[in-house]
Order: C-alpha cells, then structure tokens, then sequence
C-alpha cells in the first residue's frame, strides 16, 4: 500500500486513476491536467469563483427579443424584479433590505449554507433581462399604476417573474464549467463533494430549463395578445403593509400538506406556480398565480392557503416564499426582531433548496409558529 489514503473516506478510485485516463469529475481533461494532485495546487482566491458567477448573472440579453413583443431598443438595462420604488423601499431601512445568499467562501464550512446578508435596494432583485423599450412598455402597468391585482397586472409580473426565472437558469448552466477548478487545494473527499454538487445542479438546471421557456413562451403569447386569461390568480390583501418583498415561480412537486402534486418524469412538463407581493400604503398585497389548466398545481396551492383562518395566510406565503424563492426580501427592522426559533425556521426554510449536496432534510411549513404579519382584509380571483 504505497500513498494510499487512509484518512478515511472511499476516494479510492480517485486517487488510483489513471493519469491520462478521463479525469473522474467529467470535465473532460486528462485526469493529470485536472484533478491530480489538487489537494496540493494553490488555492485560488474564493472570491475569484464569487465575481465569475457574478459576471455570469450580469449577461445583458432581452429576454422579449424578437418576434412577438417587436424589436429591442436602447440598452439592456439594469430589471427590477420587484420594483424598488414601490415595494423594495417600502420596507427598506436605510435603503437596504435582507436577504438569504449564496456565500461559497463559507461553502466548505456549513455546506452551502445561505446566509441572511444586508443588500442595497438598487442592487436588489435586478438581472440584465430586458432592453429599455421593453422593459418600459411590457410594465408599464405594475410600474407605474397601483396595483390593484387587475388580471393585466398579474400577468405582466408574473411573466417579468419568470422572465427572470428563466435567465436565471441560464446563467446558472455556465456555473459549472466555471466552478470547475473552485475546489483546489481541498481535501479530495471535498473536491468530489464540490463536483458532485456541480453535477447534480448542471442536471437540475438543464431540466429547470426546459419547463421554464415552455411557459414562457405560452406567457410571451398571452402578454403579446393582451389574452389575460390564460393566467389565472388569487389576490390576497392584507390589513396592513407586509414586512417582506418577493417575486417567483417553482414547479411545486407538493402540495401545503405535503402531498404530491406531479412528479416531473422524463417527459412530463412540470407546472409552475408564481407568488409576488406588492406594497401600498397602509396595505399589502400577495398575488399567487397559476397557467390556466385543469388541476393546476398553483390553483390547489391556493386553495389551500384560501381555506387557511385569515391571520396565517400571510405567515403561508411568507414560508412557502423563503423556501422556494431567493428572490425574497425583508425589513430588517422586522427580521432583526424574530426570536430564535423564528429565525430558525427561516434559516431552514431558506436551506431547502441548498440540499443538492445530500444534508438538511426538506424543510416543513410550520404555520404553528406564529410569526408578526398582518392578517388578511379580502380575497379575490383575477
Ligand atoms: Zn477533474
Ligand atoms: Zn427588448
């Protein structure tokens, strides 16, 4: 047994590869070109990895372009997902809010954790998807009028929500390739950790991708063609101003009770289900959406959260939101204001999507854990 490992762990079959054989992480190198010996290179700067997933998530593209909405003019400009002046300064204190990131320096520590983080309301919720003609014209009625939860409103927000969604998970497919080399100098039961990570949200995503730009173009048509109909929503106004803001779409795989809704097999498109809050003085407003069809995942959702007793319905969202929405953000005044098992159960909930490298469990819904949201003033279709 020369050099062989013996510090625990089974990367035998690492270590005894062969040096011009394929190297185990699927990068396509020669395995002396890549993983041989990477517990030795340098480690390179951890933020190095963070700026080039930064520039990944900072391509300029429209995501209307072409055909339908009609051609692109001026530059592609910096997109609110949630609109700042209306609803992100809303519960901004000092012109910030929090949110739960992605901190891959504290990667090998905590596995990924995410970690609630202060961020700049002008850098909040912003991707590089629209061009300014587009991104003026196709908003035009959530971004300049109240909103009211009309059905063209919805719509609009919906469709800028999974706009985003979709650009997202584009830029995420260049993660991979551009995390490759992040786990130098680690120990190789990390580094088949970190590939092992890598691989799974590369499958994850190019599925995610799929779904995603079937539903958008079937949105593209209904917001082109003025056919509000083909998204239907439940608006929900609350009694007074909400302390969080967010905008997202998930393919939910279960119901509130934990009961399956779809299974997304090989050739089954998943359906989404989009959550988006808006802010108005003295009142709120969580608008919960769904593509027209029979037994829409989105439609039993919010029957669910309907037929809840009116001051945990807003405690509903705001769990099912932290857990499958990174697009969500809170006032810090109220954030820094929850008790332990409070904040605990967000940390969770915010965990839930980070479990690709096998450890937290899904996270429930805990609606016995009573948190300070307003309660509910009326419910509508739209
Ligand atoms: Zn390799
Ligand atoms: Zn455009």
């Amino acid at each position: 047994m020369v050099g062989s490992a013996h510090s625990g762990g089974n990367f035998d079959t690492m270590t005894k590869q062969g040096r011009n054989t394929p190297c185990w992480c699927g990068s396509g190198k020669k395995f002396k070109v890549c993983h041989l010996n990477r517990e030795q290179q340098v480690l390179e700067n951890p933020w190095h990895a963070i700026e080039a997933t930064r520039k990944a998530f900072k391509r300029k593209l429209c995501t209307a372009h072409g055909g339908l909405f009609g051609d692109c003019d001026g530059q592609i400009v910096k997109a609110h997902s949630i609109s700042k002046g209306a609803n992100l300064s809303a519960i901004a204190k000092n012109g910030h809010v929090i949110q739960y990131q992605t901190n891959i320096k504290e990667m090998n520590k905590n596995g990924g954790k995410l970690v609630a983080t202060k961020v700049g309301i002008g850098d909040a919720s912003t991707f590089n998807g629209f061009c300014a003609a587009h991104d003026r014209t196709l908003f035009s009625c959530i971004e300049n009028e109240a909103f009211t939860g009309r059905p063209d409103q919805c719509l609009a927000i919906a469709y800028r929500t999974l706009s985003r969604e979709a650009y997202g998970k584009d830029s995420a497919a260049q993660m991979r390739s551009i995390l490759r080399d992040a786990d130098k100098g680690l120990h190789p039961l990390q580094q088949r950790l970190m590939q092992d990570w890598l691989a799974v949200m590369e499958t994850h995503n190019a599925a995610a991708q799929k779904e995603l730009r079937h539903t958008h173009s079937l949105l593209s048509l209904a917001l082109s063609t003025g056919n509000t109909s083909a998204l239907r929503s439940m608006v929900i106004q609350f009694r007074s101003e909400l302390p969080f803001m967010l905008a997202g779409a998930w393919s939910p795989f279960t119901d509130l009770k934990g009961v399956h809704l779809q299974y997304g097999g090989l050739d089954e498109l998943l359906e989404q289900i989009f959550i988006s809050t808006f802010a108005r003085p003295g009142t709120g407003y969580i608008c919960v959406s769904w593509v027209d069809k029979p037994g829409a995942p989105g439609k039993v959702i919010a029957d669910q959260i309907r037929s809840l007793p009116t001051d945990v319905q807003a405690n509903a969202c705001m769990q099912l939101g932290v857990k499958h929405i990174e697009n969500a953000f809170f006032s810090p005044n109220w954030f820094e204001a929850l008790t332990n098992p409070q904040r605990a159960q967000l940390d969770r909930l915010a965990a839930n999507g980070m479990d690709a490298m096998g450890s937290p469990p899904a996270s429930p819904i805990r609606l016995d854990l009573i948190f300070e949201l307003p309660s509910t003033l009326q419910i509508f279709d739209s």
